[in-house]
């Protein structure tokens, strides 16, 4: 696969596109207003791994919390871009707000929510204007549910006269990338610089979402921000987005996401950036951290030790990796196997950098660790001290290969 060329926009200290590898973005649930949830809830998102986040700016006291959300986060220690979102008084917020306007790295407009008629341009314009003369990037983030009503009417008319109309549902997604491109043209007359201009046409359908950015890529050299919008809950979400956005990453389409989820009552908001980091490495797209195989258990498994195991590798990998990221480079390309048995075990074992294969029914009570595809010791014991032992080899593997005295670590 070889990612579509796309022009390279600088939104504060992130590039998109060009080169750039692919960017994972999350945006808050809480009342912009509320500037310490908004700024903690900031903070956990970028923590988590989200390398740009978007707050909403819809009322003049949500745009001047924005100032004292960034200088929180910066005296945080997060550079992450900080992104307004912008629906019908975008214009006005930002003209009565230039500390809010100047604060953020860029903001999302979206064509179909500006206003009506001669006000649709104006305020358009407005936006443009401020964006251009404070160099700031913008995304013209266009939304199946909130397209720009008076030109899909003019599509639906069009597509009426013709000698075989094409169905709602296409002439609706041509009418997305249609008003994406029209604004780009609009916002290049008034003067924007092409390198400040991400383009999105989010859709809740992932047949539909192909579809658009498919054409979408063919006639634009913009980045584009993939999402599935509305994704829904849990896993519905996760396989949707990941459905609809894998199909188009694999294809080269696509240099900034974001996994729409919504959360579970009570759950947590970094979801959609463990979501958004997991697709990406899951396509070799982006390496972010080291990853757990673990075969799904059957008739031959004869506990379940090994989910036990699988799961205490998890725990351990996730409690130990920010200390391992600063002190030993490359470790988000490690890979772990722990496995259920003889079948496929000691097969996955070898394929991985470490890996562990648990005895399944009938098979003597041994769990031979390999290395390097190499069998380099033989646990046994109770689960607590097979944990134990295993953990304490990975430790030790993690120092040989990872650690100062590495090949990596002297890099
Ligand atoms: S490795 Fe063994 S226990 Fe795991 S799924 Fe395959 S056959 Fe079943």
């Amino acid at each position: 696969m070889t990612r579509k060329k796309t022009i390279s926009v600088q939104a504060g200290s992130v590039c998109i596109g060009g080169d750039a590898p692919i960017v994972v973005q999350a945006m808050t649930n809480t009342d912009t207003s509320d500037i310490k949830a908004t700024a903690a809830q900031c903070i956990s998102l970028a923590e988590a791994g989200a390398e740009m986040v978007r707050v909403t700016v819809n009322t003049p006291r949500a745009a001047s919390a924005v100032p004292e959300i960034k200088l929180r986060l910066r005296d945080a220690g997060i550079s992450a871009p900080l992104i307004g979102d912008f629906h019908y008084n975008g214009h006005k917020l930002l003209r009565d707000n230039p500390q809010c306007a100047q604060a953020l790295d860029k903001y999302r407009i979206n064509p179909g929510n500006v206003g009506k008629g001669t006000e649709r341009d104006t305020h358009f314009a407005e936006i443009c204007a401020i964006a251009r003369d404070l160099d700031k990037a913008v995304r013209i983030g266009v939304n199946a549910g909130s397209l720009d009503a008076e030109l899909l009417e003019r599509m639906l008319g069009e597509n009426t006269t013709r000698e075989t109309p094409d169905s709602p549902a296409s002439v609706m997604n041509r009418c997305m990338v249609q008003s994406a491109l029209q604004a780009t043209e609009q916002a290049l007359a008034l003067g924007m610089r092409e390198d400040r201009i991400v383009l999105s046409c989010k859709s809740s359908l992932p047949k539909d979402l192909i579809a658009v950015y498919r054409d979408l890529a063919e006639k634009t050299r913009q980045p584009l921000h993939l999402g599935l919008t509305e994704a829904g809950l849990g896993m519905k979400g996760i396989i949707w987005s990941a459905a609809a956005m894998g199909v188009l990453l694999e294809e080269g389409i696509g240099d900034t996401i974001r996994v729409s989820l919504t959360p579970a009552p009570g759950g947590s908001r970094c979801d959609e950036v463990y979501a958004a980091r997991q697709l990406l490495q899951a396509l070799s797209l982006r390496c972010f951290a080291p990853s757990v195989t673990a075969c799904p258990g059957c008739g031959r498994t004869a506990s379940d030790d090994f989910q036990w195991l699988a799961a205490e590798t998890e725990r351990y990998v996730q409690s130990r990796l920010p200390e391992w990221r600063r002190t030993r480079p490359g470790i988000e390309t490690l890979a772990i196997a722990v496995m259920g048995c003889i079948v496929n075990g000691p097969g996955e074992s070898k394929a991985a950098d470490i890996g562990i294969s648990l005895p399944g029914n009938n098979e003597n009570p041994l769990c031979p660790v390999f290395l390097d595809g190499e069998k380099a010791a033989t646990l046994r014991g109770t689960r607590e001290s097979i944990a134990r032992d295993f953990l304490e080899l990975l430790e030790r593997y993690v120092e040989r290969r990872f650690g100062p005295e590495s090949e990596m670590g002297a890099k």
